[in-house]
């Protein structure tokens, strides 16, 4: 069995490229415990392991000069080049807050990569770890909520740490060059792969006007392309210019080797360290449209910052990648149709309740909406009619044929509430009621859950996992604006949430423009954006005379309003379908 050296303990970086480059390859044992590359290439050189990686270059950092030079000093041969994504996360144990953080630890290069980050947390110390497991183990086993550590989500997955910041890297396009070598002694063996090759070469010039330039033309002569080329100034010897250079052509091809034999001649030095086998970068890709009817195209694993999350691996994507679809009664909420969900802010009275019910109805709604018991900021505004309004939306439901949607604001709530309604709504302030969300997942109807004023996508997913994991499958959640500090509009419907949410779940998405603006005007142009965008639907406040209305008043759509933003709407192409494809019931 070979085996191949890692840095510390699993979960760090080099256990991690390690196990996707040898990933089912069973010849391979992986060996941790290594304090340095220093001590990776000593084992190397005295057969104790097989293979080993060396950083090499960085975007952020430039050259290691390090590995490039333990490479040449023990003789190790380079096989190939792996050009890895560095994912840092900032993670701390079960109850840590970003707030409450006080230091941080992480392998020096990595702080350095995450400096930008670390510099808006003024509250924070940060301490250089030796390495990246074994700081992230470290920080998991002293079980302190003020101590966090930057790392891998493979860490946070292996230590069970949880995420505190994702994408905390200056760039995001910070990657690292490593090379997988072998030991000295180990025999040639006939290559197996037709990749391209490129070669790493140290050498050393006289510090003399035109040298480099004379040193390279051979290269250039023979039509070999250089890919780096970097020089280290040489303290002990003045007079002397070392450098760093890759070119992409392999030192046994004869052009190439006649062409560094030139150069040599040009040199006080030249030490080819080995060619081995890189992947050149791919220009980037031409983006296809959707497909007809298809789901969005998950991004790579890489790029899914919380893909990983462990507080709701039921709602992720990765559980159903087909897509959830909610049905309520006839109504599927997830699937081919845009639904749109329409009604009062609140149930009034029966008239209200029944006209608006049927003038929806008429206009293309699928589902009615309407408010009983409503969470109001001052316990002086109206608060709903209570069990009495239920049952003027049930009649209205019964009236005009459609399903119909009511918040439950109290567990108590909850189970005459499924008798009388088809879908039970949580609302934009429970989304954290969590007695409440484990209630209505043990019920038998589907949810609509909202997002919170200042919740982050993520917690709204961790709210729908509650229900989910509470039993109950079925769940929509709705993006109905969050706090910003803007006050031109009544919240600030964040759209954005839509494709983001449609690539980490499986749970269907609708918007709510009513509670997003809170002004009438500014709403048809957003239920227009929110089919654009790709959400499964919307849900929106209409009242047959809103000057009356006793809440909401200034956000209710009039039924005219209803009426032509409905038609405006056909024109609309839902994300998920073709421009011809048939318009909303
Ligand atoms: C509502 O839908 O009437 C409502 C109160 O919404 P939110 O919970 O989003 O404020
Ligand atoms: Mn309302």
């Amino acid at each position: 069995m070979a085996t191949a050296a890692y840095l510390g303990v699993e979960g760090g970086i080099t256990h991690a490229i390690l196990s996707s480059c040898f990933r089912g390859d069973d010849s391979v044992e992986l060996l941790g415990g290594f304090g340095s590359f220093r001590d990776v290439a000593v084992a190397l050189t005295t057969g104790k392991v097989r293979y080993g990686i060396f950083p090499i270059d960085n975007a952020i950092s430039g050259t290691f000069h390090n590995g490039y030079d333990l490479i040449a000093q023990y003789s190790l041969r380079p096989l190939r080049e792996i050009v890895w994504r560095m994912d840092y996360r900032l993670l701390g144990v079960q109850g840590a807050t970003l707030s409450g953080l006080r230091r941080i630890i992480a392998y020096p290069f990595v702080l350095e990569a995450c400096g930008k980050f670390l510099a808006t947390l003024s509250a924070v110390r940060v301490s250089p770890a030796t390495e990246t497991g074994t700081a992230a183990r470290a920080v998991a086993d002293g079980n302190d909520p003020t101590i966090g550590v930057i790392a891998s989500p493979a860490a946070a997955d292996r230590y069970g740490l949880v995420e505190l910041a994702a994408r905390i890297s200056d760039t995001p396009h910070d990657f690292t060059r490593y090379l997988l070598v072998e030991g000295p002694a180990v025999e040639d063996r006939p290559r197996t792969s037709d990749r391209p090759r490129r070669t790493s070469i140290l050498f050393q010039l006289r510090h003399e006007r035109g040298a480099l330039l004379e040193c390279l033309q051979p290269l250039v002569s023979a039509g070999v392309s250089i890919s780096k080329i970097e020089s280290r100034a040489r303290m002990e010897k003045p007079l002397e210019l070392g450098f760093y250079m890759d070119i992409d052509a392999d030192a046994a091809e004869p052009r190439c080797a006649r062409a560094l034999e030139a150069m040599r001649a040009q040199t006080i030095d030249l030490r080819v360290l080995g060619s081995y086998d890189y992947e050149p970068l791919a220009a980037p890709r031409e983006t296809k449209p959707a497909e007809s009817g298809t789901e969005p195209e998950p991004a790579p694993a890489s790029e899914r910052p919380s893909q990983v999350s462990k507080n709701w691996p039921r709602a992720a994507r990765d559980r159903k990648p087909e897509g959830t679809r909610v049905r309520v009664e006839g109504v599927e909420i997830g699937g081919e149709d845009f639904v749109v969900i329409a009604g009062p802010c609140s149930v009034e009275s029966r008239d209200q309740a029944v006209s608006t019910a049927k003038f929806v109805r008429e206009h293309g709604a699928a589902l009615l909406r309407g408010g009983a018991f409503k969470p109001r900021t001052s316990p002086y505004a109206f608060q709903g009619l209570g069990w009495e309004g239920v049952d003027m939306l049930a009649e209205a439901g019964r009236v005009s044929g459609l399903p119909v949607v009511s918040e439950v604001m109290s567990v108590d709530q909850v189970e005459r509430m499924e008798q009388a309604v088809d879908m039970l709504q949580i609302g934009a302030r429970n989304m954290q009621n969590f007695d409440l969300l484990k209630a209505v997942g043990r019920a038998r109807k589907p949810v609509l859950l909202k997002r919170g004023l200042s919740a982050t996508l993520d917690e709204l997913l961790a709210a729908a996992e509650y229900i989910l994991s509470s039993g109950n499958p079925d769940v929509v959640l709705c993006e109905r604006g969050i706090r910003t500090f803007e006050t031109a509009t009544r919240n600030t419907l964040d759209l954005s949430a839509v494709p983001v949410l449609r690539e980490r779940t499986h749970l269907p998405i609708i918007v709510d423009p009513s509670h997003g603006v809170g002004v009438r005007r500014w709403i048809p142009p957003l239920m227009r954006a929110a089919k654009a965008v790709g959400a499964h639907g919307i849900i929106v406040e209409v009242h047959p005379n809103p000057a009356e209305a006793k809440s909401d008043a200034d956000q209710a759509l009039r039924f005219a309003q209803f009426a032509e933003v409905m038609r405006d709407l056909q024109a609309v192409p839902a994300f998920r379908k073709r421009v011809d494809s048939t318009p909303p019931r």
